[in-house]
């Protein structure tokens, strides 16, 4: 089949490739030349597990190709993919602009029928909006065809974006057209083999699921970082209270684990939009707010533990900082903890040397050359003249390191766990004071 894909970032690249994959005809589009003329000569804009290389085959196969021509996009594809951002507005509500400039120049273009398909994630009521901008577009250049306007929220998870799409918990499909809902079943078949994984459903069902999915992930995340404060401040340890409540089915071991905050493209913004559409319609969503809010304090955590230990100066000190993606496996930063960290760090006349294994371009994007951020080459380097150091992202390479050579290297023996991704014993045993979240440090 033939599909257009407005967006090459992480969601649109990768929807791109995975249906490209499977024998589809794929055109992405993007409005930004430098990524087309990246991915034209090769490069990949961001990190993703196994993306480079599927890139490559789908390219070399001649299914896959890039391009900022908005019109041939819309001449080639009968399915016409929105993957373009919703970053949040001022007040938190989900900012649809691309998603309607989408919406336009598809229906600048076409001459006949189209199935815009969404995979933004977009508030109640999206679909309704682009089709009356399709409508409007289409009667003002005095074109009679019919299109229809789907739901299809993606669920991938950065860093295992490829096996997501590939083998998805679910595909949702929000049409009040059966003939499209089988189109879409169509094109999903390769993904939706072993059992019947597509739900379809009407249009605001399809688009508030994504935000409840998102929302309940972000709730159990805050949830356990409230029992984490809590554990800390009565004396338990709040690993112990995880794996006892986890051994019940109904709660379950999935996703509640404790940390320094939730952070990325996705949790914050889309917690923050579906608290805004509550509120736009007179409801007033109190445990939304609080989700955001837990997240919110949580993510000062490890600043306020670092400046306790240092007696509540850190004028002149260096921290080393582990991890600033927003999680392993990606290079996105957007609202990752690190960045909150790093900040306040330098509010408070710190210095920062930090190292992760690929967000490392981003950081340098983000907030250029300042004096008080070195980038050190590997992790141990980022020791050196530290007076400390603070794990923020669990990347796999930080999970066992040389506890005497972190030791060694310190100017203060002192280790913040910021995602309790290190067995603090052996840190200890080794002469290291190591703070986690939920339990009472080892000093
Ligand atoms: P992104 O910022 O990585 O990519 C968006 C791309 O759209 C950019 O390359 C931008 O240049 C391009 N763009 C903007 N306007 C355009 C236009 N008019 N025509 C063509 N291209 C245009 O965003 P993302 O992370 O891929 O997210 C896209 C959407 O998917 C968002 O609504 C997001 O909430 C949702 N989503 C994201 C994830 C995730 O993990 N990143 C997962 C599920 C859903």
């Amino acid at each position: 089949m033939d599909v257009t894909i407005f967006g090459s970032g992480y969601v649109g690249l990768v929807t791109g490739v995975c249906l490209a994959e499977v024998g589809n005809n794929v055109l992405c589009i993007d409005i930004d030349p430098k990524k087309i003329e990246l991915l034209n000569s090769g490069g990949v804009p961001i990190f993703e597990p196994g993306l480079e290389e599927l890139i490559k085959s789908n390219r070399e196969a001649g299914r896959l190709r890039f391009s900022t021509d908005a019109e041939a996009g819309v001449k080639h594809g009968l399915f016409q993919f929105i993957a373009v951002g919703t970053p949040p507005d001022e007040d938190g509500s989900a900012d649809l602009q691309y998603v309607l400039a989408v919406a336009k120049s598809v229906a600048e273009h076409m001459d006949s029928y189209r199935i815009l398909v969404d995979k933004s994630t977009v508030p109640v009521g999206t679909a309704d909006k682009v089709a009356k901008v399709v409508r409007d577009t289409l009667a003002k250049r005095g074109v009679d065809t019919e299109f229809d306007v789907v739901s299809n929220p993606e669920f991938l998870k950065e860093g295992a974006a490829i096996e997501d799409f590939m083998r998805p918990d679910r595909i949702i499909v929000g049409t009040d057209n059966p003939r499209t809902g089988e189109l879409l079943r169509a094109l999903y078949a390769p993904f939706n083999r072993s059992h019947d994984r597509l739900m379809m459903m009407d249009i605001k069902s399809a688009e508030l699921t994504k935000y409840a999915a998102n929302a309940m992930l972000a709730t159990k995340i805050s949830f356990m970082n409230e029992l984490s404060n809590i554990a800390e401040a009565v004396g338990a340890d709040i690993e112990k209270v995880r794996v006892g409540i986890g051994s019940d089915p109904r709660i379950g071991y999935q996703f509640i684990y404790p940390g320094c905050g939730y952070g990325g493209s996705c949790f914050p913004k889309d917690v923050r939009a579906l608290e805004q559409t509550a509120r736009g319609l007179g409801y007033e969503p109190q445990l939304l707010h609080a989700v955001e809010a837990v997240n919110f304090r949580q993510k000062e955590v490890l600043f306020d533990k670092i400046k306790a230990h240092f007696g509540g100066d850190l004028t002149g000190k260096t921290i080393a900082v582990w991890g600033l993606s927003f999680k392993p496996n990606t290079d996105d930063m957007r609202e990752a903890s690190s960045r909150v960290l790093m900040e306040s760090l330098w509010d408070a006349g710190a210095k920062v040397r930090a190292f992760d294994p690929v967000a490392m371009d981003e950081t340098t994007r983000i907030y250029g050359e300042r004096p008080d951020l070195d980038l050190a080459p590997d992790a141990m380097s980022a020791l050196e003249e530290a007076d400390a150091l603070v794990i923020v992202t669990e990347w796999a390479q930080f999970r066992s390191p040389n506890f005497q050579s972190i030791k060694d290297k310190l100017k203060h023996p002192v280790i913040f766990d910021g995602r309790n991704a290190i067995d603090g014993r052996l840190a200890s045993s080794a002469g290291l004071s190591y703070y986690s979240i939920g339990r009472l440090p080892l000093i």
